[in-house]
This record gives structure tokens, C-alpha cells and sequence, in this order.
């Protein structure tokens, strides 16, 4: 079964992965709410009904234990977090429909019916396992209370999940040598009676259900292993007196990965009330039709496309149509560390004046939303001020100011066909990217479009022109310019709506769908301002002597952990993976022009045999096809590269590898050998200067 192309006719539901209600909100954090926020504004834009919906996950041993340290109770903790998250999401225009929390009475009553009800289906059983327990505290030690090693990949894991290793999601008794995090003693083993779900149940199910599930690769590759191999079955109970308490069973609560999925549709249901069933129905998406789309971290794939979906299942839900996982967010090529103080705090950020579309821009366009990005001011500043300030921002300004002080706002002209047709692709490319699930190439046609704009303007010149020509071209940019602000909406929501009033047009742009971008501009406006500000060498050289401030005065007193949410440690997994210095070494102009490179173009790709990661690689360099061998068998799915561009060293000298002869050199950057291709469409054969 495959799905409709979006628009469809039934109710779109957009989520995002709960926060922990744990700590504060570092930059990192926020890309998977940006991520969602995008892509529900997009697809509001292409006409389609959408709900987005989240809110603060409140359970869990990773609030409960950072409180018991603090030394407050865990709903006083969570709930002093979650107020910040509510107060916070709004500051980067992340408008959720609902934002509500897991404690909230709709959330244990559904929680609780799903649980009655897989439990009636015959979908859960008793059993005695053992647990691990602090003989010294005498208490039981559940998931984050307990440290010790995966017994899967060796690494140090910290309760629930191997977050430093494999990322496998881990059973109570699992984890090998485990340490209690009360007393720092040996933990014990003992027995204890937990509810199981038995996921062997939905074994076949999770099968069909992996090969029509749509968003990014990585949500379907990573579980198919776990689905087609031994399902085990999945503890849904903890020895705790924080959660939503086991229907008719006072001493034991649910995992929190039962109650938090449960609060998307708690949330949805929330909206629902609020603002009446005839104008959301929350049933419709849930349990009828409509279009399920899960944004989520990559480190919660598991919990996502294994146990949620058996749930909804169980209880004959809809099952999601969609999960797209982010990659982590790094900085300056690390992980963040919130023990470390290693991060740009989202108040911080505020607080140095900058705006956040400026971040949301860089976040949502920065890579593939599946892939890892980096953020460090160096990068933050020339983004800004190549694309949005150069590119995006130019463009703006000097036709909206040129259209300002020649005709008081849109000249009296018709829009040229080539003009009309060129938007109509970056509609397109619109459409395509929210099909895609692609956020960045929705955020890209925006951007190329400006790009097309400022060609159009330099190629016209109208400073040269007279009318009716000086007003035909002109009358072209405001048309060009509407419909940038219009598709950059889902990505720069407040810059977009800030232009959409010195446009003099009615109305919000967040109102009004994709069509708009062809709709006639306003006769009048007024004169614009320039809608981005530029970052310069010094405010960077400045922000970067701040963070390694901050991270120095934190240094030392690196135990002060005030946060258990997962991308501090993928990050400090990464930690081997700094960026090496630039080289001090320069070369001249000419050393650089002996170098032959060019365009190409991959016409076929195999594994060569008996070479763990070596692949041979047919490419066509416009004059020639050539033969190179590439050490990226396992970096890159091979069937999907014919038709890549990529960039060629042609004039290396031949080599032999695994007695294939390679002639030529593939450029690539890094570990994951991240293939290098060019902007445009420039074709095979075409020289790099
Ligand atoms: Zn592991």
C-alpha cells in the first residue's frame, strides 16, 4: 500500500518526541521541534488539515532521579521544567496546537484504557524476573537508577538504553555489572512479578507495517533487524512510585515508554476540546483516517517503529504513516555536554539578540534530517551572511526598494511567462520537498528561487532601462519576492510575516497556502528594511571566547549533571571526532591549477569482492567514463548512487586496488566519506577553479 500524496483528504497529526521535562533547552535540542514546526507549516501550506501536537514527558526515572538529587519531588521538578519548555518553544515560533504534559488527567485515562484494553485483546502477561535492587537503600533500582554494561555491545549504559553504544533499547535485568545510583554500590538482583507485552504478537504485523512506513531511510532500516529477528517481549512495568499507576495494581507503575506515546494522542485530543471536535476531530486521524507523522531524535527509532505501533495495533489505532528521525546536533565538531556546560543554551542565544529564524534556518537547511550537523558560530555567521544576507536578503531589498522609490510599490505591468513558470517549479520543489519529508528542500526552494531573482535583476539591469521595460522587470521581482516570502514561511516564520507587512498585503502569511506565491502583489508599499542582519568576524571571535569561558568554569565540576536527555552522551560518543586544524602550509595559485578537477557523474556503482569497503564506481566525465575505486562500499547504499554528481580529482595517478585498476580519485569528506557534489546542475566534465 502506498500513501496519498499530500494534501490528502483526512487530518494530518504532527508530532514531536516529548522532552524529558529534566533540564534546560541547549540549541541541539531544538532541532527536532524546528524540524516539526517546519514541516507542519508546510503542510498547511500545500492545503493539507494539520494538528501539530507535543508536550513534556514527566515520568520517567531520568526526572525522578534528578530531583532526588535536588532534593525536591519529582512533579515539582518536572512541572518547573515543563513551564519552561511551554514558555520557551514559542520564543523560536514552534506554535504546537496543543503542548501538554503526561501527568495531565486525559493522558493517564487513555494511558490506562490502552492498557486495560491490550490486556483484554490477551496481549499481556505476568511474570517473575529478577530486577536490580540497592541491598544498602533497600530499594528496587529501575532504568536510570541503575548503570552498568550493555550486554549487547559492551559500552557503559545507564539504565533503559545503551545511549554510548549500540542505542539499543534495554530490559530491566539486562544491563551487566550494575552500579546503583543511590549509593554507588553493587546492585543485587531480586525477584520481582512485571507485566510483559508480548510483542511476538505483532511480529508480522511490524513486518508489513516497517515496508509502508514513510520518513527518513533510518527509521525503517534501523528496527528492520530487530523485527525480523527475535522479538522480545517488552517489560511495561517498573518498581516506582513516579508514573501512571498499573490499572488495579497499586505497587507497580508503567514504563514510561507506555504513557509518553500516549500522549500524542492526548494532546490531539486536548486540541480537539479546545477548540471543538467540528473544527479537529481527533478520532478521525487516530482511529479512522488521517496521516500520522512522527518527528522524533534518532536515538527513539525503537520505541517508535516496534513498541508504539504494536500498542496502536493492540488497541485498533492507526498506525503511523510516518517517522522522521534527526541525526544529533554538534558542536564545533563534539557532542554537546550539558554536564560539561558545552552548549549554546537556547536563553543564551536569545539573550545575544539574534533572531531565531536565523537559527531555524540553519538547523532545518544545514543537512539531510537524518544526518548529524554541526553548529559552531564560524559556520552560523557565513551562513548568515552568504545566504540569508547575501542571497535571500539582497535580493528582498534591492527590488522592493528599487519597486519602493520608482513606483511607490508594484508596477502597473503584467508578470512575465518565464517569471510565472519559474515559480511555479519552486511550488513544486515545495510540494516535492514536504513529500519527501525533506525540510531543508523545502527551506532550499525558497532560497533558490531568491537565487533565480537576483540573476534575474543583475541580468536585466532595469537601473538601465526605461519604461515599459524598467517597469515589466520590476513588476518581476515583486512577484519573485512575494513568493519567496510565501515558501519561506514554514522555515522563517516571523521574517516571512515581518515582509509579508512592508508588503502591505492582508491578512497572515501563515494564513495563506503555496497558490499565494502567484497571487498579485499589493500596488502600494512602502520602503523595506533589509531583513537580515549580518554577523561579523568580531561578534564571532567574541561569542567563541564566551563558550570556552564557559565551558572552562564548568570544567572540574563536570559531575554536576543537570540534565539525562540522550544527546549529551551520543555526543561524548562522538567526542573522538574533533575537526583538525587548518594547515599552516600555503600553496600557490599554480600548485592548485595542476590539479584536474571536475564534475562527474556515477553511471553505475558495485561492491568489489573481498574488499570490505572498497566499490568500483563507473563515472562520466563528460568527455570520458572512467573507472575509480572508492572506499565507500559501506557508507553509502550503492544501487541508489547512479545518478549522483560527484566531484573527480581526474589527474591522480592510476592505482590498482584489489586488482581493479582506478583512474581517478572520488572526493569525499570525512569518515562517513560524505560525497561532494556541486550546488547547481552544472554537467559531467565541467572544470572545478
Ligand atoms: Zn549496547
Amino acid at each position: 500500500m502506498s500513501h496519498d500524496e499530500f494534501p490528502t483528504d483526512h487530518p494530518a497529526v504532527v508530532t514531536c518526541g516529548l522532552p524529558y521535562a529534566n533540564g534546560d533547552l541547549h540549541v541541539g535540542h531544538l532541532r527536532t521541534y524546528v524540524g516539526g514546526d517546519a514541516l507542519a507549516r508546510s503542510l498547511r501550506k500545500l492545503g493539507q488539515e494539520t494538528a501539530f501536537v507535543s508536550g513534556s514527558d514527566m515520568h520517567g526515572t531520568p526526572v525522578a532521579v534528578n530531583a532526588w538529587e535536588e532534593g525536591v519531588s519529582p512533579e515539582e521538578f518536572a512541572l518547573r521544567h515543563h513551564e519552561k519548555y511551554q514558555e520557551t518553544f514559542p520564543k523560536f515560533d514552534i506554535e504546537f496546537d496543543n503542548y501538554g504534559h503526561t501527568r495531565e488527567e486525559t493522558n493517564v485515562e487513555l494511558t490506562q484504557a490502552f492498557v486495560r484494553e491490550l490486556d483484554e485483546g490477551g496481549h499481556i502477561y505476568e511474570q517473575e524476573i529478577e530486577v536490580a535492587w540497592d541491598p544498602e537503600a533497600d530499594q528496587p533500582l529501575p532504568d536510570r537508577y541503575v548503570e552498568g554494561t550493555c550486554p549487547y555491545c559492551g559500552e557503559h549504559a545507564r539504565g533503559d538504553e545503551c545511549d554510548e553504544g549500540c542505542g539499543r533499547h534495554l530490559e530491566p535485568g539486562e544491563i551487566e555489572d550494575p552500579t546503583s545510583v543511590v549509593t554507588g554500590n553493587p546492585a543485587e538482583y531480586r525477584t520481582r512479578e512485571h507485566e510483559f507485552l508480548r510483542l511476538s504478537d505483532f511480529q508480522d504485523y511490524l513486518g508489513e507495517f516497517i515496508d509502508r512506513l514513510e520518513g527518513t531511510a533510518n527509521a525503517r532500516n534501523q528496527p528492520r533487524e530487530w523485527i525480523e529477528g527475535e522479538l522480545q517481549d517488552w517489560c511495561i512495568t517498573r518498581d516506582l512510585d513516579w508514573g501512571i499507576e498499573y490499572p488495579g495494581k497499586e505497587e507497580l507503575v508503567l514504563y514510561v515508554w507506555v504513557d509518553a506515546p500516549v500522549e500524542y494522542v492526548s494532546s490531539t485530543k486536548a486540541y480537539s476540546e479546545r477548540v471543538g471536535q467540528e473544527e479537529f476531530d481527533w478520532e478521525e486521524p487516530w482511529q479512522e483516517e488521517g496521516e500520522l507523522v512522527h518527528v522524533i531524535g534518532r536515538d527513539i527509532i525503537q520505541h517508535h517503529t516496534v513498541f508504539w505501533p504494536s500498542m496502536l495495533r493492540g488497541v485498533d489505532y492507526n498506525e503511523p504513516r510516518a517517522v522522521l528521525a534527526s541525526g544529533f546536533v554538534n558542536l564545533d565538531g563534539k557532542g554537546f555536554s550539558t554536564s560539561r556546560n558545552r552548549a549554546v543554551w537556547v536563553d543564551d542565544y536569545l539573550e545575544e539578540g539574534f533572531d531565531p529564524d536565523l537559527y531555524r534556518y540553519y538547523i532545518a537547511t544545514g543537512s539531510g534530517f537524518q544526518q548529524d550537523i554541526d553548529f559552531s558560530w564560524e559556520r552560523f555567521a557565513e551562513r548568515v551572511n552568504g545566504e540569508l544576507v547575501g542571497t535571500v536578503g539582497n535580493f528582498l531589498y534591492r527590488s522592493l526598494l528599487f519597486a519602493h522609490r520608482n513606483y511607490d510599490g508594484t508596477p502597473d505591468a503584467d508578470v512575465s511567462a518565464e517569471v510565472e513558470d519559474r515559480i511555479e517549479d519552486a511550488i513544486e520543489d515545495f510540494r516535492a520537498g514536504v513529500n519527501d519529508y525533506s525540510v531543508r528542500a523545502v527551506g532550499q526552494s525558497a532560497v533558490k528561487l531568491a537565487q533565480f531573482g537576483n540573476e534575474y535583476i543583475q541580468g536585466h539591469e532595469p537601473w538601465n532601462l526605461d519604461d515599459p521595460e524598467r517597469a515589466d522587470v520590476i513588476r518581476d521581482c515583486v512577484q519573485i519576492a512575494k513568493a519567496v516570502v510565501v515558501l519561506s514561511e514554514p522555515i522563517m516564520p516571523g521574517t516571512a510575516e515581518r515582509l509579508w507587512d512592508q508588503l502591505d498585503e492582508s491578512g497572515s502569511v501563515h494564513e495563506v497556502g503555496v497558490g499565494a506565491a502567484l497571487d498579485a502583489p499589493s500596488e502600494t508599499f512602502d520602503a523595506p528594511e533589509e531583513p537580515f542582519k549580518g554577523i561579523d568576524d568580531d561578534r564571532v571571535a567574541e561569542l567563541n571566547k564566551r563558550l570556552e569561558a564557559q565551558i572552562a568554569a564548568a570544567s572540574g565540576d563536570a559531575d554536576a549533571d543537570g540534565d539525562g536527555s540522550t544527546d549529551e552522551e551520543a555526543g561524548e560518543a562522538s567526542e573522538g571526532s574533533a575537526i583538525e586544524p587548518l594547515a599552516d602550509d600555503r600553496i600557490g595559485f599554480e600548485a592548485f591549477g595542476e590539479l584536474d578537477v571536475r564534475v562527474g557523474e556515477v553511471e553505475h556503482a558495485e561492491g568489489i569482492e573481498g574488499a570490505d569497503d572498497l566499490a568500483r564506481l563507473e563515472v562520466d566525465l563528460g568527455v570520458e567514463t572512467r573507472q575509480i575505486v572508492a572506499g565507500i562500499k559501506q557508507l553509502h547504499d550503492l544501487d541508489a548512487l547512479p545518478g549522483t554528481r560527484v566531484v573527480v580529482l581526474a589527474n591522480i595517478e592510476k592505482a590498482e586496488l584489489f586488482g581493479v585498476e582506478s583512474n581517478g580519485m572520488v572526493l569525499a569528506a570525512g569518515e562517513d566519506a560524505d560525497l561532494l557534489t556541486t550546488h547547481a546542475d552544472s554537467p559531467p566534465g565541467t572544470k572545478i577553479r
